[in-house]
């Protein structure tokens, strides 16, 4: 198992387009990282260097110690699980997942323990003389992560693996990734753009956008302490509520917006420098609290609720305040009605604050 350091690393394609701005950070030796952003930040293309499969720009990588930017993909001691898991339609899952040993040249008992191993932590015993064509597409998808396993690789890395499943097939496989993850102890690298599977499966998140890192945390860090508008946005569903406006000192701190003032009740340190200066104050939905339900809750802002969305364990409220759109979360049980309006306050440490210019964060 090896740990993998970039520094400086950068990916330029030829055509000029800047895939990855600098990046520097260590994956650990057994940590499973998460690369997550929209289409088009460079999350594969960063995988793909990684894996020696595109070349880099600028910058040093490193496995397990190893200087590898010169080093070809069959050296690099990685093995690549991609979302579309092209297995050989005439082999048999055994054949498939003792292939690569194969070409290897590995001894005939040696891939025949391995591909127990494999198919036993995979739950494939019974489909191992069956071919794809007649395997669910979750057994296909196991059978490639089973070619993975197979090479005892230093480095597992994932590039999208569960996006061609359905919704349930998806979850169970994600939890066997977590598991095998676990039972194995190997450094895993994980490209989604998905953040649920992000949150679940990272023990940290690679945060990119526009080929840039926003920031590279622990998944509750990265939903507590979002280093950025962008951050803040990203993950989190519904959204993050946003409110723009300006701070002001009056009875305590407020921020005056054009569809009125909300009083912070918060009188933090870090946003003296903020008095009469544009701000964006961000409220996620779960901690907008109807004052109706909550004892002791001062109430903060009234918004008029449009739409209400029960989805089982919880209900959506989409409302408005002036023209500004929010959404609250709120139990099962709540009888809120379209067309009503509701009293919220929140408990001031669970606000956001950030810097209209910058976009970072400021507490
Ligand atoms: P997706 O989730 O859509 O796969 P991604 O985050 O994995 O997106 P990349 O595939 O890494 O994104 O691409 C990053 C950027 O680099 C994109 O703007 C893409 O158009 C560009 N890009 C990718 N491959 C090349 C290439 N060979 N030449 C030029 N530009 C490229």
């Amino acid at each position: 198992m090896a740990a993998v350091g970039l520094d400086k690393v950068r990916k330029v394609y030829p055509n000029g387009h800047v895939a990855l701005k600098e990046a520097s950070f260590e994956i650990a030796d057994g940590e499973l990282l998460v690369l997550v952003g929209p289409s088009g930040c460079g999350k594969t293309t960063l995988l793909r260097m990684i894996a020696g499969l595109e070349s880099i720009s600028g910058g040093t990588m490193t496995i397990g110690g190893r200087v590898v930017n010169d080093v070809a993909p069959k050296d690099r001691d990685i093995a690549m699980v991609f979302q579309n898991y092209a297995l050989y339609p005439h082999m048999t899952v055994r054949e498939n997942l003792g292939f690569g040993l194969r070409l290897r040249g590995v001894a005939k008992e040696e891939i025949d323990r391995r591909v127990a191993d494999a198919s036993d932590m995979l739950g494939l015993d019974e489909r191992l003389d069956h071919r794809p064509a007649a395997l669910s597409g979750g057994q296909r998808q196991r059978v490639a992560l089973g070619r993975a396993l197979v090479r005892d690789p230093a480095v597992f890395l994932l590039d999208e693996p569960l996006s061609n499943l359905d919704a349930k097939l998806r979850l169970s496989t994600r939890v066997e990734i977590a598991r095998i993850h676990r039972r194995l102890g190997a450094t895993m690298v994980y490209v989604t753009h998905d953040q649920i599977e992000a949150m679940t499966l990272g023990q940290r998140i690679v945060v990119l956008n526009g080929g840039e890192i926003q920031q590279l945390d622990t998944p509750m860090n990265l939903y507590n302490k979002p280093a950025n508008l962008f951050v803040a946005g990203f993950l989190g569903s519904p959204a993050m509520n946003l409110f723009h406006g300006t701070l002001r000192r009056a009875d305590g701190l407020q921020v005056e917006t054009k569809q009125g003032t909300i009083a912070l009740g918060t009188e933090a340190p870090g946003l003296a420098a903020y008095i009469d200066r544009p701000i964006i104050v961000g409220i996620r939905p779960e901690d907008l609290l109807s004052v109706a339900d909550h004892a002791g809750i001062a109430e903060r802002l009234r918004a008029h609720v449009d739409v209400v969305e029960p989805v089982g364990n919880e209900v959506f409220l989409n409302m408005r305040l002036g023209s500004e759109e929010l959404v609250a979360r709120v139990p099962p049980h709540s009888t809120v009605q379209p067309g009503s309006e509701v009293a919220f306050g929140f408990h001031a440490e669970r606000l956001h604050f950030f810097d209209p210019e910058t976009t970072a964060r400021i507490i």
